[in-house]
């Protein structure tokens, strides 16, 4: 089927050659023009798919309650940064905010600071936080240089575009993706780049490995800044606790799968995220990990269900459903609850974060 970026990526494959599989979800998501997420706003029922905080502002609000202990456990900073990468509609800064409004000195202290490449959402997330007087920036070397980070991100880092190396044969070569007459897309491969080599779990039977060099080198980034400014990062994410082998990549059109070729632009893609990449690569930082566990057992432990029960006995009873219904949505192992996981990072070893007592 086709789309306008199909044109753009079909004269760019005739122009170059065959283009990797990360080239291609960038230009998918993030082409100036025709990008999905540079054109529209993909949430909710009528949109591709629901995120956690667009279920319950449950979610929000106990997220909130993470970053208010965590800035008390700091020592309360008079000032710090709060940011969130990649946040959508900002439903999750703005319940963070409601939650925190009356811990103590916190609002006073916290620069709000927003990491979005969509002007689609940046107008959204401008209306729903216009009490807070947010700052937009594009990259993290763009936040202020000497006070604490505290970083939140909800599916963020499953729309950071992944490679694919595939063992085929016993021989491992790349994915591609190449064209075929004018304006159809199909897979092709490449002989592997052997710097990836020491990389890839080899589990001796054919298949797919994944990889992104721009989540590592965003973990990468968030290390080194919480090395230098102290603080910590919270992501929360669909993915696997252990590397493995694994084709993860999908795309999604209005609640349900789609093939990554199709109507370039105009589906949802994603990969899971594999959180043993990233505890490597803060740990050889030296920066202290916590969890992963499963936003079931992180929302839990914070209370989430305390919270639900004050917030129906408050409520009219088709409310309280949608409260309870929500709640479930949140943390039910057939739903969110065990395929998200929740890993933060902290510069400082002698702080504990709420919510990982279980880590998996
Ligand atoms: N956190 C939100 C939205 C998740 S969807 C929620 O939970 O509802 C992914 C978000 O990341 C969108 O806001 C998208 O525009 C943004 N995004 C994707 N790639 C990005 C990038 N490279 N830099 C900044 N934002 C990005």
């Amino acid at each position: 089927m086709s789309s306008p970026l199909l044109k753009v990526i079909a004269r760019n494959i005739q122009d170059h050659g065959p283009m990797d599989l990360g080239e291609y979800m960038a230009l998918c998501l993030s082409h100036p023009e025709h990008g999905y997420y540079m054109t529209r706003d993909p949430f909710g029922r009528g949109g591709d798919f629901i995120t956690a905080p667009e279920v319950s502002q449950l979610f929000g609000e106990m997220i909130g309650v993470w970053f208010a202990d965590l800035w008390i456990k700091m020592g309360s900073p008079p000032e710090f940064v709060l940011l969130e990468c990649g946040p959508g509609r900002g439903t999750l800064m703005a319940d963070i905010l409601r939650a925190t409004k009356s811990v103590k000195g916190f609002h006073e202290a916290a620069q709000i600071h927003l990491m979005e490449i969509s002007p689609v959402l940046k107008a959204a997330q401008k209306a729903v936080l216009a009490d807070y007087d947010p700052h937009w920036i594009d990259d993290l070397s763009a936040l202020p240089p000497s006070v604490p980070v505290l970083i939140v991100a909800n599916e963020f880092l499953d729309a950071l575009p992944v490679r694919q190396l595939e063992r085929r044969g016993g021989q491992w070569m790349e994915r591609t993706v190449s064209l075929l007459g004018d304006d159809m897309l199909m897979p092709s491969y490449k002989p592997l780049d052997d710097a990836w080599k020491p990389d890839i779990i080899d589990n001796g039977k054919d298949g797919v490995f994944e990889i992104s060099l721009v989540l590592n080198q965003v973990i990468k980034s968030v290390d080194i800044l919480l090395k230098k400014q102290g603080g910590a990062a919270l992501f929360i994410d669909y993915g696997h606790t252990q590397s493995a082998m694994g084709d993860t990549l999908q795309a999604v059109k209005t609640h349900r799968f789609a093939s990554i070729f199709d109507t370039p632009g105009e589906c949802d893609i994603t990969a899971h995220v594999d959180f043993e990449n990233i505890k490597k690569i803060a740990m050889a930082d030296g920066v202290n990990v916590h969890g992963p566990v499963t936003q079931s057992t992180f929302l839990i432990e914070l209370g989430i269900r305390v919270r639900a029960e004050a917030l129906k006995a408050g409520a009219k009873p088709d409310q309280a459903k949608q409260i309870e219904e929500g709640l479930i949505r949140l943390i039910d192992t057939a739903q969110m609850g065990t395929l998200f996981k929740v890993l933060a990072l902290c510069d400082d070893p002698q702080i504990m974060p709420a919510g990982f007592h279980e880590s998996l």
